[in-house]
């Protein structure tokens, strides 16, 4: 089994020019959980992400993966050292690849072999349904079908931790939720970590173990999601 991780951000602080964007933010994340953040258009959500994921620095504080320190103010591990797979709202697809060629992009990247390559990237396809679809372009294919692209690609390296910034925002309320529910179903096989942004609580509670408020840069509340039978999911 895969080793998974843990996540923590203590202090952490992000600003753009003098318009403080996150302040101080202290959150922990266990190994193998879901955590959706939750909150209104431009309270930081996507900036969070972006820390975790290193495509931002913070301008205080500290983030650890496990026990490894992978950001303070001035340094952060780059995106390619933190094992990490993100999906975006506008899935992020390269146009000029086909299907099987945007997933094989993040094993390229670790040098695997071609064989090795071919064989997890059908594997990633079958699991989000799209194997039939391996050699067509992504223009070809709808909005759904290409954000199960990108999640493919997401996992196809088996990250310690998946990023999800707002997935299935662009798609209609049908397709969102049976997404959301295999998106669920998926990180519940595998078991990575996950941070899940959204500005929907429907979403947030079908998906998360834990949801997480914030308001104003901060977190304004943390709250545990049971299932329908009164389980922890
Ligand atoms: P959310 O994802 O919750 O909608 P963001 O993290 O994208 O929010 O943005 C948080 C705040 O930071 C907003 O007030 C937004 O206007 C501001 N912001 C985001 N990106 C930039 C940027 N590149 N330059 C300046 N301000 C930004
Ligand atoms: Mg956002």
């Amino acid at each position: 089994m895969h080793a998974f991780t843990s996540l923590s951000l203590q202090g952490v602080s992000f600003a753009f020019g003098n318009q403080t964007v996150l302040h101080q933010i202290d959150l922990h994340v266990d190994a193998g959980s879901i955590v959706a953040l939750l909150g209104p258009s431009g309270c930081g959500k996507s900036t969070l992400l972006r820390l975790l994921a290193g495509l931002a620095q913070p301008g205080g504080g500290e983030i650890f993966f496990g026990e490894h320190r992978v950001a303070m103010r001035g340094w952060s591990l780059p995106p390619e050292a933190r094992d990490i797979g993100m999906v975006f709202q506008d899935y992020a697809l390269w146009p000029h690849m086909t299907v099987a060629q945007n997933v094989a992009f993040p094993l390229r990247m670790r040098r695997v072999a071609r064989a090795e390559r071919a064989r997890r990237v059908m594997l990633a396809l079958e699991r989000v349904g799209l194997a039939p679809f391996a050699d067509r372009k992504p223009s070809g294919l709808s909005g759904g079908q290409q954000q199960r692209v990108a999640l493919a690609r997401a996992i196809v390296a088996e990250p310690r931790v998946l990023l999800f910034d707002e997935p299935l925002s662009n798609l209609d309320s049908e397709l969102r939720e049976s997404l959301c529910l295999e998106i669920r179903q998926l990180l519940r096989q595998l078991g990575t970590t996950a941070i899940y942004v959204t500005h929907d609580r429907h979403e947030a509670e079908m998906l998360a173990d834990r949801i997480v408020y914030l308001s104003g840069g901060g977190i304004a509340a943390i709250r545990s999601v049971t299932s329908a039978s009164g389980e922890p999911v």
